[in-house]
């Protein structure tokens, strides 16, 4: 990634003038809770030290000129007076989601010029496009003297992703980014968005959070995923909750009686995933990071076997880094694909990385990006 000074270079001999700023937000990755956000649960992800920079220029007029580091996209040119959904491309749907959701909140959208730069990775449950978002909004929030909340900024993205990116996302990701802390994770109420840090030293405690990128982008993810929220839905609708958040693991045995099988093991799902987030939380707070190996397992093999959303390429990047010497390992984001993490001890990081690249070539899988991330600060301004 290029520093802040070489994009602020770049900036100024793309555009002709130096920006007002840069503003840089992270992508995150998601220790442990998932599919629990829209069951109104817990999650606990971390902001990492992987993040989205943007330089940007109010300018005179309403032209919006957006530019990014990557490839040979060339410049995209818009007019704030006019956002719109059907003509905005490629990564440019995230700044300009951002844009007009700020128009819908009454915010008044100057013109801007904008650099974009990102080294999170894309498509890999990092959440590569809460990074650009985040950054974004934090950028037109203080070039606008808006005055948002980090909560107004967070249901901002949201509605950015959800009415005009398209994508049906909750409220984790873009928490994660705007209110992370280095050395912590981000325990998170989905009802309520209350939000807590609780410390997540895994260096100090000798181990690393490696990040397993599959490449694997299963085509059924979108109907996956609405298939199992529509599950939910349901689960809670017969059990007389408003949601599932509201059934602990002791009412699962009644539940068995009044739901379908299918149902009842996606119920399942949920209800002990956000017991294990309950119990990481405390863990974390009484042991540190070596207690949780077991808590990663556990949603794991709830995740493959319950909710069914892992895949062939994801077991075996968990199971070869638990046999290889990772204390805990688990399929993170939305499933079907994705990244697997696996806490691993520092002295056991080369095994881990060597066991999962042969374990998929004997596979015939192709090869897996295997990193390291750590619990780094949320967005802020940077130059
Ligand atoms: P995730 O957020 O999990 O990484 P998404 O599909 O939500 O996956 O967002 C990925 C999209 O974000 C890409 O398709 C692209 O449009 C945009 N994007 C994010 N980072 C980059 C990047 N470094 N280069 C190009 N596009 C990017
Ligand atoms: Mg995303």
């Amino acid at each position: 990634m290029t520093s802040t000074e070489d994009l602020a270079a770049r900036f100024e001999s793309v555009f002709g003038a130096a920006p007002d700023g840069v503003w840089r937000a992270p992508g995150r990755v998601n220790l442990i809770g998932e599919h629990t956000d829209y069951n109104e649960g817990y999650v606990l992800p971390f902001a990492i030290d992987r993040a989205a920079r943007v330089a940007v220029r109010v300018r005179p007029d309403s032209t919006l000129r957006l530019l990014s580091t990557f490839g040979n996209q060339g410049l995209t040119t818009a007019d704030a007076g006019a956002l719109q959904r059907a003509t905005a491309r490629g990564w440019t749907k995230y700044p300009l989601g951002v844009l007009w959701a700020l128009q819908q909140r009454g915010v008044r959208i100057p013109g801007l010029d904008l650099l974009l730069d990102s080294d999170v990775p894309r498509g890999a449950g990092l959440s590569s496009s809460h990074a650009i978002e985040c950054a974004v909004v934090c950028a037109l929030n203080e070039l606008t003297a808006a005055g948002l909340g980090a909560e107004d900024m967070v249901l901002a993205t949201q509605s950015a992703e959800n009415d005009f990116v398209g994508s049906p996302t909750g409220i984790m990701d873009q928490s994660a980014s705007l209110r992370g802390a280095a050395g912590h994770a981000i325990f998170l109420d989905c009802r309520d968005q209350s939000l807590r840090l609780v410390p997540f030293d895994a260096e100090s405690a000798g181990l690393v959070t490696l990040v397993i990128d599959t490449r694997v982008s299963h085509s059924h993810a979108g109907s996956g995923y609405a298939s199992r929220r529509a599950s939910c839905g349901l689960g809670a609708e017969v059990l007389g909750v408003q949601a599932l958040r509201d059934v602990r693991p002791a009412d699962l045995g009644d539940a068995s009686a009044l739901l379908d099988p299918v149902t009842f093991r996606r119920v399942r799902h949920v209800v002990t995933e956000n017991d294990r987030v309950l119990q990481a939380v405390a863990l974390l707070g009484s042991a540190g990071p070596t207690a949780i190996g077991p808590l990663l397992d556990a949603s794991h093999a709830s995740m493959r076997d319950d909710f069914d959303i892992s895949c062939p390429e994801l077991d075996l990047a968990v199971e070869t880094a638990r046999s290889a010497g990772a204390i805990g390992a688990r399929m993170t984001g939305g499933g079907f694909g994705g990244s697997a993490i696996a806490l691993t001890p520092v002295d056991a990081e080369q095994r881990v990385r060597a066991a999962v690249e042969r374990a998929f070539a004997r596979a015939g899988y192709a090869a897996p990006d295997i990193f390291g991330v750590r619990p780094a600060a949320g967005a802020i301004r940077v130059g």
